[in-house]
């Protein structure tokens, strides 16, 4: 049954469809079971090369393509996602691990996010601005800023790439897109849905391969005129400093380790009943994820009870099995990180209020674990875990709440529950982090720019502000004769 689920893989390159043909290649594996999904073809440096020309020469058509068409590419590519999204989404659980109905969903969002490019394709104007001197006409245009190489991880292999893909097609770039060699299928059927929709051959192509020499080449082309990654700090980091190398802009959306500050006016119970499944939604494979649970100290152990409680009620188990509300890791070394991780909290003087240890079964499962009273000299409290680890710490001011939700370089999302008005205030001006969610989890729409600050990265993805990142400003000051 799972095997004909399951696409083949290729590279999709100048519009054709390459299947393995003497290539190396990689096994993609099922993270629930462990058995082999199908073999991903990997890129040569002839066909990263390949890439590279046909990218630069379907730039020209594509940017000189008027935008009502950029826009009924999209569109009709949405709405191929919407009709395919249950065969994607059966793929995607398959091949990441998450529940079907969280796979669904993200299809359904990726669609989401072509279709708002799509009128925004249809905005990008610009400026006549007055001339200080008679006779002369001076114009802002916006224009496309060249071909994009993007990089994109296995958590979200929908999503992703669709905020990268869909801004920089409507945009009038054409897109090489390396995504995560875990999770490869999902993303090679939005480039399906893309090419069915009438996508001119070669705007987007689709590459697999080592990452780091697929990164290294692609940058180092000055056909490249702008990087855009996803992914862990280090990694982007590496990336930066290449894209530097050829003073190219990059986007970069990296890793969290998202506060969540609970007053003791707040809504307790909601508040660690929604945190838990906030906590642990992805296997805690998200890096918007709510990580360090930061309790006023009156509400403190009601709160811990709470979570606990809503975190041993969690179905884990297979995405495919309809009850499944967790599901594995995405790969061994995610499990051994876990397992450190909770070892040196523990040793420091943390109390396992749960879990804390893989669970015996096919599949790389690691139970929900709940640490509490987490010495600041664990690593957990200065790394991410990726994974379904949460830890709980009381504080007493609001001025110590911030200080310690603010502490780490990383500043991606953050989270705050209070009924006072004023509180809400303080902390939704004095968090450090690009999307921030008072008395609720939910921080992503299409409509808004995702994005970090610090160390998580730069630039934004979605919302209006989406497209900016692959446009360039020129002006043209026009003497009359
Ligand atoms: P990673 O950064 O090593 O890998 C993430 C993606 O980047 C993968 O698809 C990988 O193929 C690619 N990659 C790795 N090295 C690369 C290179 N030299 N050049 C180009 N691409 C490269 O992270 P990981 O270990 O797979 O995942 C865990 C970490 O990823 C977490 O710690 C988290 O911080 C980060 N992450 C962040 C986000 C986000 O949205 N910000 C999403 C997923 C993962």
């Amino acid at each position: 049954m799972q095997k004909s689920s399951y696409d083949p893989l290729h590279l999709f390159i100048n519009g054709a469809w390459l299947a393995a043909a003497g290539r190396d290649t990689a096994a993609v594996i099922n993270p629930a079971t462990g058995a082999t999904l199908g073999r991903l073809p990997l890129a040569t440096t002839a066909d990263l090369a390949g890439a590279l020309e046909t990218a630069r020469d379907s730039f020209d058509i594509w940017r000189r393509t008027v935008p009502a068409e950029r826009a009924r590419v999209l569109r009709k590519a949405a709405t191929l996602m919407r009709e395919r999204a249950e065969h994607i989404a059966t793929m995607l659980t398959l091949e990441e691990g998450k529940p079907l109905a969280e796979s669904r969903d993200e299809v359904l969002r990726a669609a989401d996010y072509f279709e708002w490019f799509a009128e925004e394709a249809r905005r990008i104007d610009g400026r006549v601005v007055p001339a200080n001197r008679p006779g002369v006409q001076q114009l802002v245009k916006r224009q496309p800023i060249g071909p994009v190489a993007a990089f994109t991880p296995w958590n979200f292999p929908a999503i992703t790439p669709a905020r990268k893909l869909a801004a920089a097609l409507a945009a009038g770039c054409s897109i090489i897109l390396k995504p995560g060699e875990e999770s490869p299928a999902t993303a090679l059927a939005l480039a399906r849905c893309l090419d069915d929709a009438g996508l001119p051959k070669g705007v987007l192509q689709v590459v697999f391969g080592v990452p780091d020499r697929v990164s290294a080449q692609l940058i180092a082309s000055p056909v490249i005129r702008k990087v855009a990654f996803t992914g862990s700090m280090p990694v982007g980091r590496l990336l930066s400093e290449r894209a530097a190398a050829g003073v190219k802009p990059i986007t970069l959306e990296l890793g969290g380790h998202g506060p969540v500050l609970v007053f003791a006016d707040a809504d307790i119970d909601a508040a660690a009943k929604d945190g838990a499944a906030n906590r642990f939604r992805g296997t805690g494979q998200i890096c918007i994820a709510s990580t360090r649970f930061l309790i006023q100290s009156d509400a403190y152990h009601r709160f811990a009870e709470r979570f606990v409680a809503a975190t041993r009620q969690l179905v884990i188990g297979d995405g495919m099995a309809p009850e499944t509300q967790l599901g594995p890791l995405a790969n061994p070394r995610q499990l051994a990180k876990m397992e450190a991780l909770v070892a040196d909290a523990v040793e420091q003087g943390a109390t396992l209020l749960t879990g804390g240890k893989r669970i015996d079964r096919p599949g790389y499962f690691f139970a929900p674990t709940v640490l509490a009273d987490v010495p600041m000299s664990a690593r957990i409290m200065h790394e991410e875990p990726f994974g379904p680890i949460a830890v709980l710490r009381p504080f007493d001011t609001l001025e110590d709440g911030l200080a310690e939700a603010n502490r780490l370089p990383y500043a991606l999302s953050a989270y705050a529950f209070t009924r006072d008005a004023r509180t809400a205030l303080d902390v939704g001006d004095g968090l450090e982090a690009g999307m921030v969610g008072i008395n609720q989890y939910r921080i992503v729409a299409t409509e808004l720019p995702f994005g970090g600050m610090k160390e998580s990265g730069h630039g934004s993805e979605g919302g209006t502000e989406g497209i900016a990142a692959y446009l360039t400003n020129k002006f043209i000051s026009q003497a009359h004769f």
